[in-house]
């Protein structure tokens, strides 16, 4: 059996591709989100447990391969699944999309955090579209000097920015919905993290139209030695690989 970390688009068409041709496959998913988009095929829901329990699980399960599909900044359980597969003797393949790229017109500053993000944000604008994610905003909570348009999938935990406004709403974006939130709005300053994609670059495409300035936050680092594609198309090849 094919084991797919997921949470992402990529997953998601992974799961579709596999599912397609009866290759045994299961997709596990965090379950962070109350309604998440379920991939094709079998799902479950929950963490393993650490290292050692991801190991003893893979085992259990007769995992022949795991694809870690999870999202860039989905640290804990790469680091976790680049510890247990060796472990457990089990294949592991690293399928993550290529970060966004600056291009003419885009007036971004790379940070390496939520809390950078947050300490350089009242210099570069006071009405701010927070795009980060529900987790990790306390890092914002803070900041007084501005508003933010908290955009989040599902309601986040206190502590936020005192002066805010939810908007719970889930990609994908297009240019003119992003340009019609920003101007309804008056954001003047767009914070993301380097997700990647083009589910959610629409914000990006908008801010650059505007002439906004983004914070974008830098991909955490990988855990090394995981061979790693940026393709759903190399990751498919790879798991008929490790089948055949
Ligand atoms: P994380 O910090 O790496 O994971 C925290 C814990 O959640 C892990 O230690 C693991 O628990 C469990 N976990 C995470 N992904 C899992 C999966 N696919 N299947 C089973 N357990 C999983 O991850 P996160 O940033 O909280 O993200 C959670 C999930 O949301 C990820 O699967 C990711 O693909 C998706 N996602 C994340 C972001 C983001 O910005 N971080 C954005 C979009 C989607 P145990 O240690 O108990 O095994």
């Amino acid at each position: 059996m094919i084991l797919i970390l997921g949470g992402t688009a990529e997953a998601r068409a992974l799961a579709a591709a596999l599912d397609a041709t009866g290759t045994p496959m299961l997709s596990s998913l965090a379950g962070r989100v109350a309604r998440p988009r379920l991939p094709a095929g079998e799902v479950r829901i929950g963490g393993f447990g650490g290292p050692d329990a991801l190991a003893a699980w893979l085992r259990e399960h007769g995992v022949r391969a795991v694809v870690d599909a999870t999202h860039p900044f989905a640290e804990r359980i790469s680091a976790s699944a680049a510890r247990a597969c060796p472990a457990a003797g089990v294949a592991l393949l690293r399928l993550e999309r290529p970060g966004w790229s600056e291009r003419p017109g885009d007036r971004w500053t790379w940070v390496d955090g939520l809390d950078q993000a947050a300490a350089l944000l009242p210099r570069l604008g006071r009405r701010a579209l927070l795009t980060t994610g529900r987790q990790g905003l306390a890092a914002f909570a803070g900041v007084a000097d501005a508003w933010f348009l908290i955009r989040c999938v599902d309601p986040p935990a206190p502590p936020l920015p005192p002066h805010h406004e939810l908007l719970l709403d889930r990609g994908p974006y297009t240019l003119d919905g992003e340009l019609g939130l920003i101007d309804a709005h008056g954001i003047d300053l767009v914070v993301t993290k380097d997700s990647g994609g083009a589910l959610t670059v629409a914000k990006l495409d908008a801010a650059r139209e505007r002439g906004l300035p983004v914070i974008v936050v830098r991909r955490p680092s990988r855990p090394a030695g995981v061979e790693t594609v940026a393709e759903v198309a190399d990751a498919l090849a790879w798991v008929r690989a490790q089948a055949g």
